[in-house]
């Protein structure tokens, strides 16, 4: 009930039954809460004991006149569900804490109070968003009750100025309206409330009858439309989400953009430049991301599937099941360009948005902890993922984009355990001999060496199956060369070509075939390293056209001849393939022989014809390519000459 006149300055104009917090005058006293009719007149905020629907004695009044400040107080993250919505009331003798039944309760209360104050002498212009509690003030470490606030009050102006005309108070606060009841067992958890925005009566049996503007808990939300909640009698059901809108607190974010009590780290420019942005992620992988990191308050923001827009998704452990709550929140923008999360908080940037959500809850489901990235971060080279075990996990592995596709499905970029960048080749079914691929896995995980690309390990119990290796951020050297070529030095040319032959002279040493080298199967790294991928992957291909010579796959144009007669490999064969990759990255990834079908190739290469010198190749490095397509193998040098040839050339060629 609330009656409103202002003919005479006893009229009420508001009352309710308040929680009020006790004023702790001595330090000692221990704080405590107690349910308080207020009653508020133009005069006097007055309040008294309520006991059987009737007003008692009166316990403390406050002069309307010696008012100086009525604003929100941050509540903190263990807030019980009876004390979300606290407000302050500064005057000239002391502090008042109380605490609104609900949003709509604490707004009518501050427009009421705010209203009756603005011709006040000695309003402050600064105020203490946190609660004193314990001796000292929560948002700035001051111990003294009456020291000057910290945060500017944004009121202050307004209230001095005439245009300022109070808002009609509206007329159906009820008396003593019902708190919700806490859910035992889950007091201390962050709870989602809800405000009923529209009646509604329940369609089916699942359902409960909503109130306007009562409040309720979220349980769960059941889809996209449904949400599970609970009323202040306890009874539960589903309603649909689009008669409640969750509740946002009205704490005065402001204060970070004026006068904090803390210290933010100084403004970056873009939202990319920050660790929490994760950019082009789905929700799906967002959350797996987050569950991953298992903390609460882990948190990201990604790029909306609406253009221009962002979706903050953060990770609470404290409801429903052990792997947490996923909450995904729509940041909005206003026709001034201010984004909020609800509209009564906005803010000129995202990251000033989130800054403030790391320090407040504010109606989200916790505080912004910890900032989940989707940065790059190379396993440490010294690293193996599995411990050395090479069957990995698949849940710790998240799949983010797709990177390519291949000879046995897709290539996705993925995390390992929310945080190292693992590329993870998908193998469709049937797709590869995997059976013998898998026995000799381990084999492939032990070939380590830093021009070779890092087998991490393999998902196999069920399709489709993983390959885990290295991630290299420039893709494949064929398309580096095709993009990027024109920008590289010959000298750095022939450094790609170094990077290849290290690896394979590594290979070559352990006796270890690759059967398909060529650009394409080269890798490029962050720093413009080249190494050497898919080795010994051919043998594993279930795809004639790819594995026999006569195949229209099969890499002839990259074959020595034993290879495309015989199918007879061996590191001379690589060694031929290394002279035509040699060739690619000379002409900027050519396609050898671009003339020639296989037919052609085969028929041109058994008559002695050899690839022409390309034009950033002096002589003297086509001469090493030249070597490596000798007719008989024997004849053709190893990698070890080769790399050795090709450092007394570069040794030669430097400065
Ligand atoms: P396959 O050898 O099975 O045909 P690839 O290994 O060539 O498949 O992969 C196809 C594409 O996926 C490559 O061209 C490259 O763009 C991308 N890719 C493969 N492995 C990686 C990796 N480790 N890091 C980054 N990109 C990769």
């Amino acid at each position: 009930m609330m009656f409103r006149g202002n003919s005479m300055q006893s009229e009420i104009i508001i009352e309710e039954v308040l929680l009020k917090r006790s004023q702790q005058k001595k330090k000692i006293s221990p704080v405590n809460y107690k349910e308080r009719l207020f009653v508020f007149t133009q005069r006097s905020l007055s309040y008294y004991d309520y006991d059987k629907e009737k007003r008692g004695n009166r316990k403390g009044s406050v002069d309307v006149k010696k008012i100086r400040c009525v604003e929100t107080v941050d509540i903190e993250e263990q807030t019980p569900v009876e004390r979300q919505y606290p407000f302050q009331i500064v005057y000239k003798d002391g502090l008042l804490y109380i605490y609104g039944t609900n949003e709509d309760s604490r707004r009518q209360w501050l427009e009421a109070l705010q209203k009756e104050i603005k011709n006040n002498p000695y309003l402050l212009n600064k105020y203490h968003p946190g609660f004193f509690t314990n001796g000292k003030f929560l948002c700035c470490n001051q111990s003294c009750k009456t020291a000057p606030g910290c945060a500017i009050w944004e009121l202050y102006n307004s209230l001095h100025s005439p245009s300022n005309v109070s808002k009609r108070l509206p007329g159906n606060l009820k008396l003593n309206r019902p708190s919700l009841p806490p859910i035992p067992g889950e007091a201390k958890s962050p709870l989602r409330i809800a405000v009923a925005e529209y009646d509604y009566q329940p369609q089916g049996q699942s359902g409960i009858s909503l109130m306007k503007n009562h409040k309720y808990y979220i349980l769960a939300e059941k889809d996209s439309d449904l949400w599970r909640v609970r009323d202040a009698d306890g009874n539960e059901g589903d309603v649909p989400r689009t008669h409640l809108r969750e509740r946002f607190e009205t704490a005065s974010e402001t204060r970070k953009e004026t006068g904090s009590c803390e210290n933010d780290s100084p403004e970056k420019e873009t939202p990319e430049d920050y660790e929490w942005f994760a950019g082009d992620i789905t929700r799906a992988q967002s959350e797996q991301l987050l569950r991953q990191k298992g903390k609460e308050g882990a948190f990201m923001v990604r790029k909306s599937s609406q253009a221009g827009k962002y979706t903050m998704s953060v990770l609470s452990l404290a409801v429903e099941n052990k792997n947490g709550t996923v909450k995904h929140y729509h940041v909005h923008s206003n026709s001034e360009n201010k984004v909020y999360l609800a509209h009564n908080h906005c803010f000129d940037s995202l990251p000033k948005l989130i800054t403030y959500h790391q320090h407040n809850s504010a109606g989200i489901l916790t505080r912004l902890r910890h900032p989940v990235s989707t940065k790059l971060k190379k396993v440490p080279s010294s690293a193996a993922l599995g411990n050395g075990l090479w069957e990995l996990r698949r849940t710790d592995i998240v799949l983010l984009k797709e990177l390519g596709s291949g000879q046995f499905g897709e290539v996705q970029l993925g995390k390992w355990k929310g945080e190292y960048d693992v590329a993870v080749k998908t193998i469709r079914e049937s797709s590869m001999s995997e059976e013998e691929f898998l026995e000799e896995a381990e084999i492939m995980m032990k070939l380590n060496h830093p021009k070779l690309v890092r087998l991490y390990g393999v998902c196999t119990e069920k399709y489709p199956i993983y390959i885990v290796t290295e991630y290299m951020a420039n893709g494949s050297l064929l398309s580096y060369l095709k993009d990027h070529g024109k920008e590289l030095q010959p000298f750095q040319l022939l450094q790609m070509c170094h990077n290849v032959c290290a690896a394979m002279e590594f290979l070559e040493h352990h006796q270890f075939i690759h059967r398909d080298l060529a650009a394409r199967n080269c890798l490029v790294d962050s720093d413009s390293t080249v190494k050497v991928s898919d080795f010994g992957m051919a043998r594993y291909v279930l795809d004639d056209q790819y594995v026999s010579s006569v195949g229209t796959k099969f890499p002839v144009k990259w074959s020595a001849p034993e290879v495309f007669h015989y199918s007879n490999f061996s590191s001379k064969s690589d060694v031929w393939a290394f002279g035509i990759l040699m060739w690619e990255v000379f002409s900027l990834g050519k396609h050898p022989y671009e003339l020639y079908d296989n037919a052609q190739v085969v028929e041109k290469i058994s008559q002695g014809f050899r690839l022409y010198r390309p034009h950033l190749s002096s002589e003297t490095i086509y001469e090493i390519m030249y070597s490596c397509w000798h007719e008989i193998p024997e004849q053709r040098p190893t990698f070890h000459q080769l790399l050795s040839q090709i450092e007394s050339f570069q040794n030669d060629e430097q400065p």
